[in-house]
């Protein structure tokens, strides 16, 4: 029998012990030019080459090229698209779904985990302007000087400041690991969803809010984790920018396409809102002539690696989708397929059937 194919299309495994366990269980690798570090890779038409005759695909996010029908029709052997993030935005799933392909993905808690740690030191950089004191002593002999004042995040008791208002946009994994690390500080949260139950916001300390413009007109810092859709594609624009408190900001660790880009650096130069931290941008890696990475420190950016920490990661995830891409190619449905629509019908052309 020959060896089943998989084509990593964005490889991102520095210690090469997936490609080994894919390897010697008996696989053949065909690497793709994408990687964790460019993601940007082959051309449609490569992808569709090299995909020919795979029996699957797996890979980190590949921006250039994202997983199109076309390329998925180019194997009639294909089971499974197998990501090593959470995010599976790269991957045309609707048409997976028709073409009977699991998508798989790898929510691990290193990595949503590490998005909520590193939203809430963004917030924390911009609210207590940690960055601008810094420089202050490092560029000049000054001293204090009142505009480096922060703000004071959380309720006191003592007085009765009740704290900022922090409106979360999408209370899923990551959005509700935000309010409970944020919650010992007693400030008031507020949060919009509409997918998820009253109980969930109970749980978490988070005041439901039903419309999205009561949240973006009361909060102090608006965060946004939501998973890119049709519908939340735009979902923060001129209107939105419009109906936040000047004072207020926005910071952004889930999708560059949530939020219009070109809007967002308007309302900034127009000072519509205060300032803003962006991890995602509408186009990865951010061009080096956009004029964010010009911008004073009222803006704070990161090469969307919010979540990369040293020993934890995109580790878990990988191997994650290792397991997954083994287990279809033995004909088992794997633990964390993203279209679980598609189970049934993929059970019935691969359920027991194994390549290995
Ligand atoms: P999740 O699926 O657990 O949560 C997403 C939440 O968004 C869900 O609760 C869902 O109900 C909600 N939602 C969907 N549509 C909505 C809408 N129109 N309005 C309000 N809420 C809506 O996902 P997660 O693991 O928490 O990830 C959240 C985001 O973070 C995703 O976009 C993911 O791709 C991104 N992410 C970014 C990085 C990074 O490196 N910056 C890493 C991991 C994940």
């Amino acid at each position: 029998m020959a060896k089943p194919k998989v084509f990593v299309f964005a490889p991102a495994d520095p210690t090469g012990e997936a490609h080994k366990m894919l390897e010697d269980a008996g696989c053949e690798l065909i690497l793709g030019d994408a990687s964790w570090d460019t993601p940007q890779g082959n051309s449609e038409a490569q992808m569709i080459r090299l995909t020919d005759g795979c029996d699957a695909m797996m890979g980190t996010s590949i921006r250039s090229t994202p997983i199109t029908q076309r390329i998925m029709q180019a194997s009639k052997n294909l089971r499974i698209v197998a990501k090593f993030t959470i995010g599976v935005d790269d991957v045309d799933v609707d048409a997976a779904t028709e073409l009977g392909i699991l998508v798989t993905h790898g929510p691990a808690e290193s990595n949503w985990g590490g998005v909520a740690e590193g939203t809430i030191t963004n917030m924390l950089t911009l609210l207590k302007k940690t960055r601008e004191r810094d420089r202050y002593l490092k560029s000049t002999d000054g001293w204090r000087d009142m505009a480096l004042q922060g703000t004071y995040v959380g309720g006191r008791a003592s007085d009765g400041y009740p704290g900022i208002v922090i409106g979360i946009i999408g209370l899923g994994r990551i959005g509700s690991r935000v309010a409970k690390l944020m919650r010992p500080w007693g400030m008031k949260m507020i949060g919009y969803d509409p997918y998820v139950s009253d109980s969930k916001f109970e749980e978490f300390g988070v005041e439901r809010v039903h419309d999205l413009s009561v949240l973006l007109r009361q909060s102090d810092v608006v965060t946004l984790h939501v998973v890119l859709t049709k519908e939340t594609r735009h979902m923060i624009g001129a209107p939105q920018f419009a109906m936040m408190k000047p004072s207020a900001i926005l910071i952004n660790t889930s999708r560059g396409h949530c939020v219009d880009e070109k809007a967002l650096i308007e309302a900034l130069q127009a000072q519509k809102i205060a300032g803003a931290a962006c991890d995602v941008f509408e186009n990865e890696p951010l061009p080096a002539d956009s004029p964010l990475r010009k911008m004073d420190e009222r803006v704070l950016l990161s090469p969307h690696m919010v979540s990369s920490n040293v020993g934890s990661g995109l580790k878990p995830g990988l191997l994650w989708a290792t397991r997954s891409v083994i287990a279809a190619l033995k004909g088992e449905v794997p633990d964390n397929v993203y279209n679980k629509e598609v189970i049934s019908q993929w059970e019935s052309r691969f359920g027991g059937k194994s390549v290995l």
